[in-house]
């Protein structure tokens, strides 16, 4: 393995959406399926040895699909924790999830984050139990563990009795995720009832205290997702988060860029956990904002759909810009 730099000093996040291959079918879930995707079994000594190549020293935040299913994922995890920190999201459905807490030292992961598929669970004899011993076993071993439950509409009538039993069975810390989506024809998050707002709020992962219905308009804003802080998808593709198209590099490759100040959001909303922690509430000035947006849609002049909400989110944060003033904007950054 390649030794890691002098210089390997420097704190950086990385949210790695390490494959899409996953053992549930949840129905509110938009990026697992069961096909196994070639390019995710990448040698974990290449993996290891590009991380380390960087010469910075990251916070991985690895999630899926289901990143246990791979089968040597705790060997990726013994390797990546020896320079660097994990954080890992699962469903917990897996055996070594034991040799993980085993063999993986506590102090060099963040956040365990232990997703309960209700629907799923239930189809197994003692679904439920199991997960809940899994979650004691970290708990009992000192890992930071928390377990999300997502509110999709038809577990409303049951999330009390969960919350109950997982609270009586010495779960620490759980996490009431809001549904994205529609359900029989009711948007959500929007379409919950105010007992149901003040319930997710309650439980909801605040780590600046933000309401998680709040933080979502980002158009405009200036966020440091980019200089420290990437997305990688399963083939080492990096970019500023998940939302951007814009290429930073492929680590796999050893081709890593990042920027060296902070740059606004050219997306409406922002949905991610990067973007509440890098995002702030200050604006950037109109011609950066546009510049961001052209570079994500440069095919933007083309489209009169995505004129016309350019020009609604302007209007909507203050700044009036007629569609046709826009080609003069992008071409000589002013109207
Ligand atoms: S605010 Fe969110 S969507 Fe916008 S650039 Fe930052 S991380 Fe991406």
């Amino acid at each position: 393995m390649m030794p890691v730099p002098e210089s390997h000093n420097q704190f950086c996040e990385l949210f790695w959406e390490f494959g899409s291959r996953c053992n549930f079918n949840c129905p509110y879930c938009i990026s697992a399926s069961n096909i196994y995707n070639t390019k995710e079994a990448l040698p974990i000594s290449q993996i290891v040895k590009s991380l380390n190549s960087t010469g910075k020293k990251w916070h991985i935040h690895i999630s899926g699909g289901e990143p246990f299913l791979h089968p040597d994922f705790v060997e990726l995890c013994t390797a990546l924790t020896r320079y660097h920190k994990i954080s890992v999201s699962t469903n917990l459905s897996t055996n070594n999830v034991v040799i993980f807490t085993e063999q993986i030292p506590q102090q060099q992961v963040g956040l365990v984050k232990a997703s309960l598929h209700i629907s799923e669970r239930m189809k197994f004899v003692d679904g439920l139990k199991r997960f809940v011993d899994f979650v004691n076993l970290f708990q009992n071993r000192t890992f930071k563990i928390q377990v999300e439950y997502t509110l999709y509409p038809p577990l409303v009538h049951r999330v009390f009795r969960d919350l109950i039993y997982l609270n009586t069975q010495g779960v620490h810390t759980i996490r009431l995720k809001p549904f994205f989506g529609v359900y029989n024809n009711k948007k959500y998050p929007e379409s919950y009832s105010n007992d149901l707002r003040n319930l997710l709020r309650r439980y909801a992962e605040t780590p600046k205290g933000l309401d998680p219905f709040a933080h979502r308009e980002s158009f405009g804003k200036i966020c440091h997702a980019g200089i420290n802080t990437f997305y990688m998808d399963a083939s080492g593709n990096l970019r500023r988060c998940a939302n951007s198209k814009v290429s930073y590099g492929n680590l796999f490759n050893n081709y890593f860029k990042a920027d060296t100040s902070p740059r606004p959001c050219p997306f409406p909303t922002c949905t991610s956990i990067q973007g509440v922690h890098s995002c702030g509430a200050q604006r950037s000035t109109l011609s950066k904002i546009l510049h961001e947006v052209f570079q994500e849609y440069p095919s933007i002049l083309e489209s009169k759909l995505k004129i016309r909400n350019l020009t609604k989110n302007l209007t909507r944060y203050g700044t009036r810009l007629k569609a046709r003033q826009l080609p003069n904007f992008f071409m000589y950054g002013k109207n």
